[in-house]
Protein backbone atom coordinates (compact mmCIF):
# COMPACT_ATOMS: atom_id res chain seq x y z
CA UNK A 1 0.00 0.00 0.00
CA UNK A 2 2.35 2.83 -1.09
CA UNK A 3 1.50 6.49 -1.04
CA UNK A 4 0.16 7.81 -4.51
CA UNK A 5 0.18 11.27 -5.30
CA UNK A 6 -2.87 11.90 -6.39
CA UNK A 7 -2.05 15.77 -6.86
CA UNK A 8 -4.65 17.56 -9.06
CA UNK A 9 -3.81 20.26 -11.37
CA UNK A 10 -6.93 22.57 -10.80
CA UNK A 11 -8.47 25.97 -11.47
CA UNK A 12 -9.20 27.98 -7.97
CA UNK A 13 -10.69 31.28 -7.27
CA UNK A 14 -10.70 33.05 -4.66
CA UNK A 15 -13.68 33.53 -2.05
CA UNK A 16 -12.89 36.81 -1.60
CA UNK A 17 -12.82 38.66 -4.96
CA UNK A 18 -12.99 35.58 -7.31
CA UNK A 19 -9.88 35.67 -8.56
CA UNK A 20 -8.67 32.52 -10.78
CA UNK A 21 -5.69 30.75 -10.04
CA UNK A 22 -3.55 27.54 -10.92
CA UNK A 23 -3.83 25.78 -8.24
CA UNK A 24 -2.78 22.21 -6.76
CA UNK A 25 -5.46 19.91 -4.78
CA UNK A 26 -4.13 17.44 -2.27
CA UNK A 27 -5.86 14.47 -1.89
CA UNK A 28 -7.64 15.50 1.35
CA UNK A 29 -8.98 18.41 -0.13
CA UNK A 30 -6.49 20.75 0.47
CA UNK A 31 -5.75 23.47 -1.78
CA UNK A 32 -3.08 25.68 -2.59
CA UNK A 33 -2.50 28.31 -5.75
CA UNK A 34 0.85 28.06 -7.58
CA UNK A 35 3.87 30.44 -7.27
CA UNK A 36 2.00 31.96 -3.92
CA UNK A 37 1.17 31.51 -0.67
CA UNK A 38 -2.76 33.29 -1.22
CA UNK A 39 -4.47 35.94 -3.15
CA UNK A 40 -3.12 39.00 -4.04
CA UNK A 41 -6.05 40.65 -2.47
CA UNK A 42 -4.55 38.66 1.24
CA UNK A 43 -7.30 35.62 1.59
CA UNK A 44 -5.66 32.07 1.48
CA UNK A 45 -9.49 30.43 1.07
CA UNK A 46 -9.96 29.38 -2.84
CA UNK A 47 -12.69 26.90 -4.25
CA UNK A 48 -12.70 24.91 -6.79
CA UNK A 49 -13.52 26.18 -10.67
CA UNK A 50 -12.64 22.94 -13.05
CA UNK A 51 -10.47 19.89 -12.52
CA UNK A 52 -9.24 19.91 -15.89
CA UNK A 53 -5.81 21.13 -17.86
CA UNK A 54 -7.65 23.75 -19.55
CA UNK A 55 -4.37 25.75 -18.47
CA UNK A 56 -2.65 24.51 -21.48
CA UNK A 57 -5.47 24.84 -23.74
CA UNK A 58 -7.31 28.65 -23.50
CA UNK A 59 -9.70 27.74 -26.19
CA UNK A 60 -11.75 25.95 -23.64
CA UNK A 61 -13.13 29.35 -22.05
CA UNK A 62 -14.23 30.39 -25.74
CA UNK A 63 -17.01 27.53 -26.38
CA UNK A 64 -18.53 28.28 -23.06
CA UNK A 65 -19.66 31.68 -24.91
CA UNK A 66 -20.88 30.17 -28.07
CA UNK A 67 -23.63 27.81 -26.30
CA UNK A 68 -27.06 28.99 -27.46
CA UNK A 69 -26.30 29.50 -31.03
CA UNK A 70 -28.05 26.82 -32.36
ZN1 LIG B 1 -8.69 37.45 -3.57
Amino acid sequence: MSRREDIERVLASCENCDSVYAARQWPDGDIQIIGQDGCSCGTSTFEVVEQTDVLDDPDEFDTAAGTGAE
